[in-house]
């Protein structure tokens, strides 16, 4: 049987993304999965290895995108997404993911896709290995009652919307389980609004109790998960109730709410999607969108709790993960490190927690906690070559060209350049 090629990363400084400080160090590759890591020079076999020489740039695992919007187009709005034909729409996820793939991101857990089967099948392509991109976990689209947040049809003509509208717990249970049959990996539901939306603002709950439960009944039923969009305290409370595990924003938490979730943190991932408040905030205007003033003052008010909670739930041992909501005109995709920086500068994480955030605990969201968003012997070898130091200053990793690296299971999105790789002779047997 033929050996596994084997590629040696040398002289690099190793950040493995259990939150330990980094340290100087080698790191083995054998086919799909990290054989050894060692912490001095020479301390692992380079016979036969590829080796790659780091320079003093660190390595790290791939980025895990929390809340993925590979099929949002960077529209200024819903309704432009809907109205994407389906054959572009699907080249243009492609792209996207490919384009997550360029900036680091080795998986993506998706929060809704703009049409039914959109994110399966990307996700089945990538799995096939017939296009590039992130492994990924495929979500429904968004799954919302009339008026919710994502309801952009019109009442006097016909206009459909690129959501799901679902009205009682037998309508929300059916739409659940015909997504099921299409292959999502993550059912989305809409819990409560968004400020951006008329008549279902970020504090308002618009589903009930029985729809939620309908929806978290099939998914319990069929090994699939839930994922909220959950902005109001209620909402989040609702969620928690029914055991939804991926709690979306729950920037409007109060006491009893975050309580909860303390209590739920072996169980839930929360994703704040702080990128696109904070763009929406204080960028939206660079692009021409100009919101009315009340809804201005709703989305500060909202992203100083956001700040506020996102720090207790920190402190409270809540894992609270990245993910920005990249995808629309003023927040685009390829952008989505920045949640990093704004975990740093807005919620007081440490640049390491951050990229703990985004690695260790991106495994666990991507249900590969035990093999995926470390540096450990027998993970697979999801890894960064990075020009500099991510954890002194986490804003690197928003640049692609400091990104010399990009590997997948073992093998190279990205090569480093030929001179930084020597092949290294078998010994003589
Ligand atoms: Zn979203």
């Amino acid at each position: 049987m033929s050996q596994p090629e084997r590629i040696l990363f040398r002289n690099i400084r190793v950040i493995d993304g259990s939150g330990t400080a980094p340290f100087m160090g080698e790191v083995l590759v054998a086919g799909r999965r990290i054989e050894a890591v060692g912490r001095q020079a020479g301390a692992l076999d380079a016979q036969g290895a590829t080796v790659v020489e780091g320079g003093g740039a660190t390595l790290m695992p791939g980025l895990v995108e929390a809340h993925a919007h590979a099929s949002f187009a960077n529209t200024s709005t819903l309704e432009a997404l809907g109205d994407i034909p389906p054959e572009e729409h699907t080249l243009l996820t492609m792209k996207h993911v490919r384009l997550l793939l360029d900036h680091g991101f080795t998986s993506i857990s998706s929060a809704a896709s703009a049409k039914p089967r959109l994110d399966v099948v990307i996700r089945n392509a990538i799995e096939a290995g017939d296009i590039p991109g992130p492994r990924m976990l495929a979500a429904s689209p968004e799954i919302t009652p009339t008026s919710g947040l994502g309801d952009v049809r019109l009442h006097h003509m016909h206009r459909d919307t690129f959501a799901v509208v679902a009205d009682g717990a037998d309508e929300f249970r059916r739409v659940a389980r015909h997504f099921v049959r299409e292959g999502v990996d993550t059912l989305k539901i809409n819990p409560s609004g968004d400020e951006f939306v008329p008549h279902a603002r970020a504090r308002h709950t618009v589903m009930n109790d029985d729809e939620v439960a309908a929806v978290c009944e099939v998914a319990r039923s069929r090994d699939k998960r839930v994922a909220a969009h959950a902005r109001s305290a209620e909402s989040v409370k609702m969620a928690l109730r029914h055991g939804v595990q991926i709690i979306f924003h729950a920037t409007l938490s109060d006491e009893e709410a975050l309580d909860q979730l303390e209590a739920a943190r072996d169980r839930v991932f929360v994703v704040p999607t702080v990128g696109v408040t904070y763009a929406t905030f204080k960028e939206a205007g660079d692009f021409g969108i100009h919101l009315p003033g009340d809804v201005l003052d709703a989305l500060e008010v909202e992203l100083e709790a956001a700040c506020a909670n996102m720090k207790a739930l920190h402190r409270r041992g809540v894992r609270i993960l990245p993910g920005g909501d990249y995808g629309f005109l003023w927040n685009p995709i390829g952008r989505n490190a920045r949640d990093l920086e704004h975990f740093v500068k807005l919620f007081g994480f440490s640049p390491l927690e951050a990229i703990t955030a985004a690695t260790r605990l991106g495994g666990e969201l991507m249900m590969q906690g035990d093999e995926l968003g470390q540096v450990k012997p027998g993970f697979l070898a999801d890894l960064l070559l990075v020009d500099g130091d991510p954890s002194r200053d986490v804003a690197i990793l928003q640049d692609r060209d400091r990104l010399l690296a990009i590997m997948q299971e073992g093998r190279f999105h990205k090569a480093p350049a030929a001179g930084r790789r020597v092949a290294q002779p078998m010994a003589a047997e």
